[in-house]
């Protein structure tokens, strides 16, 4: 089965030079040879390629003083399109893109609680169909499927090998999918993709080393490091949710005691609040939050106890990582302006050096609520650039 351009894309060259046109658009060829040190003849003939390839398209907006005007090269946007997929376990998303990362169109399902693991397959490929027969003709066009998906993540077989918010073990996703679809598939876990999201179409080119943290029902991680995301020997690098943080601590989903994810998620917001002392029923964080917009002392307390519990978690990343950048997202950090100032306030009380305490650059996710499914599409691309 024919899956995909990607096999178009193996020579280096071809790679550096779409690259240069991705980041440096519009731009002249002379330009790409000078700035990537490939020879003109090669730079024009793999212009030629690229272009029959549909991957890029030349421009008439070149300016030059009395002679021919220089042809300008730029990315064609809708030479091709991907597919992301955000696996929740509440929701399932779907979006298709252009190369650039626009959204054409996007689809959403709620999940029911309970859903079995093969009912759950069928419903991401439900979804993923509808948003396949929106692209109607140019399906043709695809790429590829990323698959942003909650839980461990085995990069390999594109296999969840654990969720703890659904209990999903062993969930063969690559596998289920390619065998619906004539595309290639890969799946990364949910906060890996959020943070390669934020990168890949953020303003994230000159962080060497990225970390994405990701706080809402659950705390993952993604870390890029020279452009790359790492997994780790086990494919659970970044886990930071079940870095333990308070060994006397409460137990975590992941049975542990005192893991991060138990003092900083939405549930812990609620904790902490009934532990000062409030007794109304069906507390949620987005309750507390509100309270703390109007003033409620208890609630404005409880979110900077839990700011100074993030910044614990991060002074400790900082130390292993020394991050160029530290971007926060998921729900919790929706309350920013209350977690904001604790977590700079432990980090300048409590990271090692004063370089470090003063140069930490923590950013918030800009991409917000589609960071995850624009994430999965950038995944797909990042094997095309
Ligand atoms: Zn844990």
């Amino acid at each position: 089965m024919l899956r995909g351009t990607f096999q178009l894309m193996k020579s280096v060259n071809k790679t550096s030079i779409l690259n240069k046109i991705r980041l440096a658009e519009p731009i002249s060829r002379a330009q790409i040879s000078k700035e990537t040190g490939i020879t003109a003849p090669t730079v024009s003939a793999i212009v030629k390629e690229l272009i029959k390839e549909d991957l890029v398209e030349e421009s008439v907006l070149g300016k030059s003083k009395g002679g021919r005007k220089p042809t300008l090269l730029l990315l064609k946007r809708d030479g091709h399109f991907v597919i992301g997929v955000d696996a929740g376990s509440n929701s399932i998303r779907v979006v298709a893109t252009n190369l650039v990362g626009d959204v054409l169109y996007h689809r959403h399902q709620a999940v029911s609680k309970g859903i079995s693991q093969n009912d759950y397959l069928v419903e991401l490929s439900r979804v993923i169909k509808w948003v396949l027969d929106d692209l109607s003709e140019r399906q043709d066009k695809v790429l590829g499927i990323g698959v942003a998906m909650h839980g461990v993540v085995r990069i390999a077989s594109g296999e969840a090998l654990y969720a703890s918010s659904t209990g999903f073990r062993h969930l063969p996703i690559k596998a289920f999918l390619e065998e619906l679809f004539p595309y290639p598939v890969i799946v990364e876990n949910n906060s890996r993709a959020m943070t390669f999201g934020e990168y890949w179409f953020g303003n994230f080119d000159d962080a060497k080393t990225l970390i994405g943290i990701s706080i809402g029902r659950g705390v993952g991680s993604g870390i890029i490091i020279n452009g790359r995301l790492r997994h780790g020997a086990q494919d659970i690098a970044g886990e930071v949710g079940h870095m333990v943080v308070d060994y006397q601590g409460i137990k975590c989903s992941c049975g542990n005691y005192g893991c991060w994810e138990t003092l900083i998620t939405g549930d812990a917001i609620v904790r902490q609040v009934i532990k000062m002392g409030w007794s109304e029923p069906d507390i949620t964080p987005e309750k507390v939050y509100q309270a703390a917009l109007d003033r409620d002392p208890l609630a404005i307390k409880a979110l900077a106890s839990v700011g100074r519990m993030i910044g614990i978690g991060i002074v400790n990343l900082i130390h292993i990582i020394n991050p160029d950048q530290i971007l926060l997202g998921g729900g919790v950090m929706n309350s920013q302006e209350f977690l904001m100032p604790e977590i700079r306030k432990v980090i300048s009380e409590r990271a090692l050096t004063e370089k470090s305490r003063l140069e930490n650059h923590i950013v918030l996710s800009q991409l917000k609520e589609k960071a995850t499914v624009l994430g999965a599409a950038a995944i797909v691309l990042k094997d095309l650039f």
